[in-house]
């Protein structure tokens, strides 16, 4: 199954957002997806342009917005395999409190964050994950701030999935993508995406030597308190399934929640249900 589109990306050459994209196309032919059931979903940022790049149903959201948006059509359309796509600064700046209340809301699908701790498309600002010493044109001193840990915001946002990859370790990658896309819940994936042109920092050469990988076999995902210690740890750099609730119920198979959202309350006045029915 081809998820390409015949669109020539202009992410400039050696982006790790190709590595990120690659693996996402991937893990959604390996689960048995093709672009007719399959709905990208992305915001604003060099990372948003990847709708255009993929093969598939696509919208191209506002800054930070595309995580609600893609919830809507998951609830309009269950059938559907959502996938949103999203950078740090459209992830964990502007789009922090809708990725905490997507995390909360667990519905069944998938969101993958191109992390390269900067702002591209802007320039090279300083991002929500930039690190604290980073000189940038907005932090000529380092941001003096900390930076943001979304694997901890997630985590403490009640995440049935978290995971953490590196966009040029292309099977490891695309195979932490493909558990994500099958968890019964909200997949999330930090994807280490390295910024070629912005971040002269977080390299691939760093990622390669700072990168530790959770193997299966050294590794349980199941349990909160291993989760804990890799998530606040701090100093490390992980990849693998970091945490995974194997109980997790989707939010729109719930008891008390069998009917796509876009339908109205009981006790709504006459004709509002098709109202709304047909509004979308
Ligand atoms: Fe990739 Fe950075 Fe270029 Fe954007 S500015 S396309 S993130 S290398």
């Amino acid at each position: 199954v081809d998820f390409k589109s015949d669109k020539q990306p202009t992410w400039c050459p050696g982006c790790g957002d190709f590595g990120t994209m690659n693996g996402m196309m991937k893990a959604l032919a390996e689960t048995g997806n093709s672009p007719d059931d399959t709905f990208v979903v992305a915001g604003i940022g060099c990372s948003g342009k990847i709708g255009t790049y993929m093969h598939s149903y696509a919208l191209h959201g506002v800054h930070g917005r595309a995580l609600p948006v893609g919830i809507g059509v998951k609830m309009a359309n269950p059938e559907l395999e959502v996938m949103v796509a999203g950078g740090d600064g459209d992830g964990y700046s502007i789009g922090a409190g809708h990725f905490v209340h997507a995390v909360r809301r667990n519905v069944d699908m998938t969101y993958v964050v191109m992390d390269n701790r900067i702002y591209g498309l802007t320039k090279g600002q300083a991002s929500p994950t930039s690190r604290e010493d980073f000189e940038t044109s907005t932090s000529p001193d380092g941001t003096n701030m900390p930076p943001v840990n979304p694997l901890a915001l997630a985590f403490a946002s009640g995440a049935t999935f978290i995971a953490q990859s590196f966009s040029s370790d292309s099977k490891r990658h695309a195979e932490i993508v493909r558990k994500a896309v099958e968890h019964d819940g909200f997949g999330y994936v930090n994807v280490y995406s390295p910024c070629v042109t912005f971040n002269d920092v977080d390299t691939y050469d760093y990622f390669r030597d700072a990168l530790v990988d959770l193997k299966e076999e050294d590794y349980d995902p199941t349990s909160r308190e291993e989760a804990k210690e890799v998530i606040l740890s701090g100093d490390k750099e992980y990849q693998g399934v970091i945490y995974q609730n194997e109980d997790s119920v989707p939010f729109e198979q719930q008891e008390g929640i069998d009917e796509p959202m876009n339908t109205v309350p009981d006790g709504a006045p006459d004709g509002a249900t098709d109202l709304v029915r047909e509004f979308y």
